[in-house]
């Protein structure tokens, strides 16, 4: 079941106090990667949402939602597609700053990433504040591709990211594994 594969998971979520600095509890998916059985559960488990919400790409959040986008994109018969930070992309890309704790990011995604209407899953490992999920949304909507869904492993409610989301969200589910 669901609740299963939830424990399963957790199990291998190691929290680390004080990363990167005083304060924040970093969510440490090393165990989980590392461990097959988990690995490949977490896997499966994002390719079947991915054909559930019927998408044919799915996003991959520079660095760690790679690591779960990529496998599950090729699991799902989907393409993969990867968001990343500042000037890691060549060519024509879709730009969206966004605000940090201290300062601002940016990120992109290539401008000829998607077919038009195309619907898409996000992937990530964590949800903190949600600006991160919020400006790769930005950057689907302004690519032509329409949102399918967003699946983090992880979500730290007490950041809210969620009512953050909300308004972006459509129709589209905001899930935790
Ligand atoms: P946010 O934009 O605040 O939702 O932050 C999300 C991004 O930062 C994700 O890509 C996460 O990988 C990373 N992140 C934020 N907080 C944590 C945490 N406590 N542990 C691990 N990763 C985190």
């Amino acid at each position: 079941s669901s609740t299963d594969l939830a424990g399963l998971l957790a199990a291998k979520i190691r929290d680390v106090p004080d990363y990167p600095k005083p304060g924040v509890v970093f969510k440490d998916i090393a165990p989980l990667l590392a461990d097959a059985e988990a690995f490949a559960a977490l896997v499966d488990h994002l390719a079947a949402r991915a054909k559930a919400l019927g998408a044919s790409k799915i996003v991959g959040l520079e660095a760690r939602g790679f690591i779960l986008a990529a496998p599950a994109a090729y699991a799902a018969g989907a393409g993969f597609v990867p968001v990343r930070k500042e000037g890691k992309l060549p060519g024509d890309c879709y730009r969206e700053a966004y605000d940090l704790e201290y300062g601002s990011a940016v990120i992109e995604v290539q401008t000829d990433a998607f077919l038009p209407g195309e619907r898409v899953l996000v992937v990530d490992d964590v949800l903190a504040t949600g600006g991160t999920v919020e400006a790769a949304l930005s950057l689907i909507a302004r690519a032509g591709a329409e949102l399918a869904g967003v699946e983090v492993l992880m979500e730290l409610g007490f950041l809210d990211g969620r009512a953050r989301l909300a308004p972006l969200l459509g129709d589209a589910p905001l899930e935790t594994v």
